[in-house]
């Protein structure tokens, strides 16, 4: 990056001093940021502010992940895992479709206690309704009662709602009592209608992302938030997304973690696009922890970036890795993240420790006491 100007070393200057007041960023700041700041004031200002959050505790859980199947009506052009409805059929055709027999079979692997979450998501399956997440939930909660549910993405309730013929906020209430505890953040992508229609056309729109996590935090259930960046979306489009999650944290205070998704290019529509740079993301990471200031956590998923990368990110804002996951997620091998996703809560520590910082675990609301004693 050439030597700022006169003008621009003024702007961070003045940026700075905003944020040590711990006064509230611009768009226009913000890309201004993503434009010009070097990468290395950008880290140190991220990590003042991580600080001043976490100090240098640095977290991670012990999850699985389950994705009951990969058929799905969408065919977002990211994707690398989905498969159209008229492939289930066909052997060949790489569709999965899991009983609750074979979850039974993949939880019964876990030692009661080794598990605190269990995240599930998969594609947007024709004949479900909510009917399904409700006894999906309900199962496991009838065989793991300890493990923190956190299941269906905003796009799957909204099918699942539509499926059924009731409100949203039906279906989130029934699937909290089914044993729902919170949303993860995915399908959220970018919520600018033009790249939404041109990435990901006839999924549910950006409003409607935004209004079932809304109808969640009030029905009490928290939720993450994804952005799935390094595709055809420019800096204001990256921008306009987390201006979005910001406003409605405002008002709700109901997100966890911010989880920024670098786009992976393998077997998928958009595999012409090259994928972002390492100091992309990086800087990416730092922008986001200092534009999303009422979002408490910011999360490196390692089981995309791989785990070095991720580790690196430490240094930039993020003080979540996810957790052990443990092979059990295929949404972003497939799409040429690490192919077998898994690391053991020492590698994970390893990792945190080799920034010098200190590794917790935590559990699905990020709470960290209670598991000192669990295991
Ligand atoms: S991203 Fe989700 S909704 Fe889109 S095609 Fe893939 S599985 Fe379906």
């Amino acid at each position: 990056m050439p030597a700022l100007s006169a003008e621009s070393e003024k702007k961070l200057r003045l940026i700075d001093e905003k944020l040590l007041e711990g006064r509230r960023i611009t768009v226009d700041e913000g890309r201004f940021l993503y434009e010009e700041a070097p990468l290395e004031w950008l880290g140190e200002r991220a990590s003042r502010r991580r600080r001043a959050l976490h100090g240098e505790e640095a977290y991670y859980n012990r999850n699985i992940h389950f994705e009951p199947t990969n058929i799905c009506i969408y065919a977002c052009k990211f994707c690398a895992f989905y498969r159209p409805p008229k492939a289930a059929a066909d052997p060949s055709s790489g569709a999965w479709d899991y009983s609750f027999e074979d979850l039974r079979a993949k939880l019964d692997r876990y030692p009661a206690g080794s598990l605190t979450e269990i995240h599930i998501t998969g594609g947007v399956h024709p004949d479900r309704g909510v009917e399904y997440g409700e006894a999906l939930c309900a199962f496991i909660r009838n065989l793991r009662p300890e493990v923190h549910i956190k299941a269906f993405t905003a796009v799957e309730i909204s099918y699942f709602a539509k499926k059924s013929g009731i409100p949203v906020a039906e279906a989130l209430e029934r699937l909290k009592a089914a044993g729902l505890g919170s949303l993860p953040g995915g399908g959220a992508e970018i919520f600018d209608p033009e790249v939404r229609k041109r990435i990901a056309g006839g999924k549910s729109p950006a409003h409607t992302w935004l209004e079932v996590h809304e109808i969640a935090h009030k029905a009490g259930l928290f939720s993450n938030a994804t952005m799935l960046y390094g595709h055809v979306e420019n800096f204001g489009h990256r921008l306009d997304h987390m201006l979005r999650l910001r406003d409605l944290q405002d008002r709700t205070g109901g997100f966890r973690a911010f989880i920024p998704l670098r786009y992976r290019n393998d077997a998928n529509a958009l595999s012409h696009l090259p994928e972002a740079l390492p100091a992309d993301d990086l800087r990416n990471y730092a922008v986001a922890r200092l534009f999303l200031d009422n979002i408490p956590h910011l999360k490196a998923y390692w089981a995309m970036l791989g785990l070095e990368l991720a580790t690196e990110a430490l240094d930039y804002g993020v003080d979540d890795l996810d957790g052990t996951v443990d092979d059990t997620t295929r949404i972003y091998s497939m799409a040429g993240g690490p192919a077998h996703p898994t690391a053991s809560v020492k590698i994970l520590e390893d990792a945190i420790r080799s920034k010098g910082r200190v590794p917790v675990e935590r559990d699905s609301e990020y709470r960290t006491e209670p598991l000192k004693s669990l295991f």
